[in-house]
């Protein structure tokens, strides 16, 4: 509940003293943050929050990379409050479906790539990931050969936090910790061509990226491999988009040993990246993709994986069970706010406004406001994500020593002034609303700038 100041009429202090006495908060410190307190969110509406004590905040990262289609939308809290007074719950697992899950089905089918018309449900991008695992390394066995289980993905690639993903993806920082990790997967060099390709220009380093890939599979034997899992463009890594020629020269690869190429569409999905799916936008051409966040626009859990014909058929055909699924896999309420959120991202064609409109904008205004920071060494990205390298030097790219934590002091500097932006080590990232106006893109680049600004001033 708001007061008059529009502050919670609960005080803040209580809040975060609950919650250090019992809340575990998700990848963080919680000796420190009990000490500190954390900050507490009490409303949303369009692009903005509201913290318990009035101050009202641009959320340039649209929650987790999933509000798509913004806070507050009555449309997707109607689709719940009519499914849930209907059927609450309901499983999918006793040769029983529904209509909201089978109508979600359809909807998704409507506007994946290709042939990827058979879906499976999960409830977060993790599970979706580990349904992947489990699905390519099925379709091997069925087809005979069980010895193909290798999964091959990149060195700081995120695939979720389950044991499954955490041990798919490549972030050292959980490598480390709740191993041991999932057998038989292998990471390749992320494309990372700003930090890591030295002299070589774009196209060289694409190349050599791929022949990354084809040196592992010729190392592992050709005939262990399962499947290549990738972000179109990489998203907690730092937002890196590839090289232009990347993704097919992956692809050759994949088709020259026959092994099955999934990407991981869990933020570049659900428009944002000005397409429907990241792999309209960069053409790739997957067997099988992963997909949650924007899928309800975080209003509620739900995930997908969306299955093409090669594999799908060869389930179908099987005449077993996939013994795989979760108790809540297409759960009718969260069934019914997703499709309600693709038919309303359909009728106000925010895919298209990305694509052609307020993603072309927001590139540019960034650029604007700050590519000639002395801060900033590189800008990337497409659509409404984009990436931006903090460097010490712009010439050398030289990066900051570890005792400045320069993404840390540009992400305080980003709360205390109304702009929640991301830090990912010295990379920060954006992922905005997708219904963000021009106007607040202006807001947003202002912010920016005025957080760059403080930073180089914290440092100098
Ligand atoms: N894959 C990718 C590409 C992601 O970005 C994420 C979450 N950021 C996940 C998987 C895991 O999703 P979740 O947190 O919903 O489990």
């Amino acid at each position: 509940m708001l007061d008059d100041n529009n502050k919670t009429s609960a005080n803040t202090a209580d809040i975060q003293a609950i919650d250090a006495d019992h809340h575990m908060h998700p990848f963080t410190n919680t000796g420190a943050l009990n000490k500190k307190g954390a900050r507490v969110i009490t409303r949303g509406e369009g692009v903005y929050l509201w913290d318990s004590e009035g101050n009202k905040i641009l959320d340039g990262m649209a929650g987790l990379w999933c509000v798509n289609m913004g806070y507050g939308r009555s449309e997707l809290a109607e689709a719940a409050n009519t499914q849930m007074k209907e059927l609450a719950y309901y499983n999918t697992f006793f040769q029983t479906t529904h209509a909201p899950v089978a109508q979600l089905a359809k909807e998704i089918a409507s506007i994946t790539p290709d042939d990827l018309n058979h879906i499976f449900f999960a409830n977060s991008g993790s599970e979706a990931i580990d349904t992947i695992m489990r699905m390519v390394r099925q379709y091997w066995s069925i087809k005979g050969k069980p010895y193909r289980n290798i999964l091959i993905s990149r060195e700081n690639a995120y695939h979720g936090s389950t044991i499954g993903g955490t041990s798919l993806g490549g972030m050292g920082g959980m490598h480390g910790q709740g191993g041991p990790l999932v057998p038989n997967i292998e990471r390749i060099r992320q494309p990372y061509w700003y930090g890591e390709a030295g002299e070589m220009s774009e196209e060289e380093f694409g190349l050599a990226c791929a022949k990354a890939l084809e040196d592992k599979i010729l190392e592992v034997g050709p005939d262990n491999v399962a499947a290549f899992v990738g972000e179109p463009i990489q998203g907690a890594g730092g937002v890196i988009v590839p090289p232009a020629n990347y993704w097919s020269e992956i692809q050759k690869v994949c088709h020259k040993y026959d092994i099955l190429l999934a990407a991981d569409e869990v933020i570049c999905g659900f428009g944002r990246t000005g397409s429907w799916f990241g792999s309209d936008t960069l053409s790739i051409k997957p067997d099988i993709i992963s997909m949650a966040k924007g899928l309800s626009s975080g209003y509620l859990p739900i995930a997908a994986v969306a299955v093409g014909d090669r594999i799908a058929n060869a389930f179908i055909e099987h005449d077993d069970d996939f013994n795989h699924g979760f108790t809540y896999s297409g759960h009718p309420v969260a069934a019914a706010v997703a499709t309600a959120n693709i038919q309303l991202m359909k009728k106000e064609n925010i895919v298209e406004y990305v694509g052609n409109d307020i993603g072309p904008y927001f590139q540019q205004k960034l650029r604007e406001a700050v590519a000639d920071h002395p801060l900033v060494g590189h800008i990337e990205g497409v659509g409404l994500v984009v990436g931006i390298a903090l460097v010490k030097d712009k010439e050398t790219k030289e990066l900051f020593g570890d005792d400045t934590d320069i993404g840390m002091i540009c992400r305080d500097h980003c709360f205390n002034n109304g702009l929640i932006m991301r830090a990912v080590g010295s990379r920060m990232v954006l992922s905005p609303p997708l219904v963000i106006s021009h106007a607040e893109v202006d807001e947003l680049c202002e912010k920016v700038r005025l957080c760059f600004d403080l930073t180089h001033k914290s440092v100098s």
